[in-house]
């Protein structure tokens, strides 16, 4: 099969097994999305979400972020990893949305960017989802899934496989297919122990096939001690 049909039966699989794919973290304001993906780093969606439902029936502008001393808000969200680095980030990056841009978000990447505590990922998260400006955030699921399915091939670094999937997914399905990744990821390409076997994109997937063709030890051991018939049904190859 050629590498470009391959692509299009990947991604055509992948919107096949995950139609509702969206954005995991509650928000009702592009500011409250990036709020909530400042939260996000080395967190998981669920915590971020009852943390910021608690935090944004308090505070959810700029202007009140930017009032909060650093210890008010390190107190609102030391639930979440990193706290102390994200509570400053967050008011200094209100102060600056305050001073730079009258307080609105701007839909902007490289304006984003410029924010305290906002990198690339970020940016894309909020681009994508709070503006529907189609954009890839590469996280280390994307990354991961990405590079497994030669979606991205061998790229070192999230930039190197943001700029490959660029390349290789059509514009018009870039924020989709970041979902779509992000939900594999969590849900079947785990980073320790993928489900190859259980993996509906295992035939189009050289690491699925490395994977489960390249340990034929194991099912031989484990089918020999078992009783003639009692099937052999592949397993994740890690
Ligand atoms: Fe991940 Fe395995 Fe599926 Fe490939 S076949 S995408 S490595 S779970």
């Amino acid at each position: 099969m050629r590498a470009e049909e391959r692509r299009r039966r990947i991604l055509e699989i992948l919107a096949e097994t995950y139609p509702d794919a969206k954005c995991e973290l509650n928000f009702t304001t592009p500011f409250e999305l990036l709020v909530a993906t400042i939260l996000s780093a080395q967190s998981t969606d669920k915590r971020v979400n009852m943390v910021t439902e608690r935090l944004f029936a308090k505070y959810n502008t700029p202007e009140a972020f930017a009032a909060l001393p650093y210890e008010v808000l390190e107190e609102e969200i030391k639930e979440i990893g990193l706290y102390r680095n994200k509570a400053k980030h967050i008011i200094e990056m209100s102060r600056r949305l305050l001073e730079a841009f009258d307080g609105e978000v701007p839909q902007d990447r490289d304006a984003l960017q410029t924010l305290p505590g906002v990198g690339r990922k970020t940016a894309n998260v909020v681009v994508s989802n709070a503006f529907g400006i189609p954009a890839i955030a590469v996280d280390t699921h994307v990354f991961r899934v990405a590079n497994r399915l030669g979606l991205a091939r061998g790229a070192k670094t999230p930039l190197e496989t943001e700029k490959q999937l660029m390349r290789n997914i059509p514009r018009e399905l870039w924020s989709a297919a970041h979902h779509w990744l992000i939900h594999h990821g969590r849900r079947v390409c785990h980073a320790r122990n993928p489900r190859c076997g259980q993996c509906p994109l295992l035939e189009l997937c050289p690491e699925g096939k490395r994977r489960t063709g390249a340990a034929p030890a194991a099912p031989a051991a484990v089918k020999a001690r078992r009783s003639p018939g009692a099937g052999s049904r592949r397993t994740a190859g890690a």
